[in-house]
């Protein structure tokens, strides 16, 4: 094993090793196990050709699965132009580490297409997507029991719609084909809440920090996400989602945002909701009325922004050794996988900074994932079969109260007391009770070992001896 050398300028997986490394020594098991957990298990890398315009395009792509200890894998699948194979090796792993922290019975996976999505139309989208896909159906490496995908960075519902049915279209008998992909849209075995999911889960994340007040006091901070101040960069899926949800339902100040075309800061708040309108109208977050702009080549500024939050919502290799110290963040929220190097959380955890770490705080898009999976194999809606029973079962209860007490209760609320569970309500429970939950595992682990130096290495602590735990029950290690 590689040993961790924070002044060393390391790429995503190594980083990503490197925090595995820190954390092994942590839990005591044979190096052979720990090995084993750590290597990624498949990597398959293809080319491919598609007609575009009048000529053919080679396509680059990859699927790298990185731990079958539980099946089936599972991970998105990224189109960009910066894909490679040590970077989907890196997401790959990282989703191993994630399902096991949040109790999500997969191994890791993750899937890469080599190019600039914005470049192609539709139709030529759709095109390289049911070519990658037919690849991966090729080498049995797709199927709700083997590997199931999901979108990732440029990808969406769309994309996961084309692969359902060029799924569907080479196994017509699979009566479980819907659970060969997750991220589908609702009316194609989708289920409700997947889209905002990843961002919902890092709102509950970032609260369950702020909840705690003796975590809050060693940062200088008070007790509570209310009126915290957050800076978000990137304003993808996961960014927006994040930010929109923090305002709403945490009552967090939004007071920095950048995207791909430069940054902007106000103190005294952005409404999220406007900017999106406002980038939607005109192309540009720039300029926004108020806010004062940082053009594309000094976007990286939110970085150094004032605020108590920060999110990097983007790509990796955001917080490096270069701009660390001067993040002036008390908490970096990690939305992003691998956005933070190792040798720059070095750097953050010696300022006193918490950081919460990627493969807890953006497990909430696979933890939905899961859901959907779950659904598609059940071929049922949750709440079907109890919402309606629960539903008269408390209007019962209400009416025998309103009886016997002799007082009134209005219609309005009596609706609200009395209203079963939806899809949507269930899945956003499910989803919070298992973020509040692995936090605190997490946290206890910080809390217990005193050499743990941060909620990175206790996470991945968490993870090793969970997935170590798989092993040894298979009788693979002595
Ligand atoms: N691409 C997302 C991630 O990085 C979601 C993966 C999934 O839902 O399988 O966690």
């Amino acid at each position: 094993m590689s040993k961790a050398d924070p002044k060393v300028r390391t790429s995503f997986y190594e980083s990503v090793q490197n925090y595995f490394d820190k954390a092994a020594v942590h839990t005591g098991l044979h190096e052979g196990l720990l090995n084993q957990i750590r290597e990624c298990n498949s990597i398959y890398r293809m080319h491919f050709p598609v007609k575009i315009g009048d000529g053919y395009e080679i396509i680059e792509a990859y699927r790298v699965q990185h731990s079958q200890h539980r099946s089936p894998t599972k991970g998105g699948i990224r189109y960009s132009n910066h894909v490679n194979q040590e970077e989907v090796m890196a997401l790959a792993t990282l989703m191993t580490y994630k399902c096991a922290i949040v109790d999500v019975p997969f191994g890791g996976a993750k899937g890469g297409v080599k190019i600039n999505p914005w470049d192609y139309s539709a139709e030529d989208l759709e095109k390289i997507t049911r070519r990658y896909t037919t690849e991966l159906i090729r080498r049995k490496m797709i199927g709700p029991a083997v590997d199931v995908p999901a979108p990732d960075y440029g990808t969406g519902p769309r994309e996961m719609a084309w692969i359902y049915d060029t799924y569907r279209a080479f196994k017509g008998d699979d009566i479980d084909a819907a659970g060969c992909v997750t991220g589908k849209p609702v009316n194609q075995s989708g289920i409700r809440g997947r889209t905002e999911a990843t961002g919902r889960g890092v709102f509950y994340g970032i609260r369950e920090l702020c909840s705690i007040e003796e975590d809050m006091k060693k940062l200088g901070l008070s007790k509570g996400i209310a009126g915290k101040t957050m800076a978000v960069q990137g304003l993808g899926n996961v960014g927006s989602y994040t930010a929109t949800i923090s305002q709403d339902e945490g009552g967090v100040k939004i007071v920095g945002v950048s995207e791909v075309e430069g940054a902007i800061y106000d103190a005294n708040g952005i409404d999220i909701h406007k900017l999106l309108q406002y980038r939607a109208e005109t192309g540009s977050i720039l300029n926004y009325p108020g806010a004062k702009s940082f053009g594309k080549d000094q976007r990286t500024a939110i970085m150094e922004f004032d605020c108590d939050i920060l999110v990097p919502a983007a790509l990796e290799n955001q917080i490096t050794m270069e701009n660390a110290h001067k993040i002036k963040a008390k908490i970096i929220a990690e939305a992003a996988n691998g956005p933070t190097t190792s040798g720059a959380e070095e750097v953050l955890l010696k300022a006193g900074k918490v950081i919460l770490p990627d493969l807890y705080l953006n497990a909430g898009g696979v933890t939905v994932s899961y859901f959907e999976w779950l659904k598609n194999l059940s071929h049922m809606r949750f709440g079907r079969m109890e919402k309606r029973f629960n539903q008269n079962t408390y209007e019962r209860i209400v009416n025998t109260i309103e009886k016997n007490s002799g007082k009134p209760i209005s219609e309005t609320e009596k609706r609200m007391i009395t209203r079963g569970a939806d899809e949507i309500d269930l899945v956003r429970s499910g989803l919070e009770e298992t973020m509040i939950g692995s936090y605190h595992q997490c946290r206890d682990i910080l809390m217990s070992k005193p050499k743990v130096d941060g909620l990175r290495t206790a996470a991945f602590v968490n993870a090793i001896q969970k997935i170590s735990s798989d092993y040894l029950s298979m009788g693979v290690f002595p």
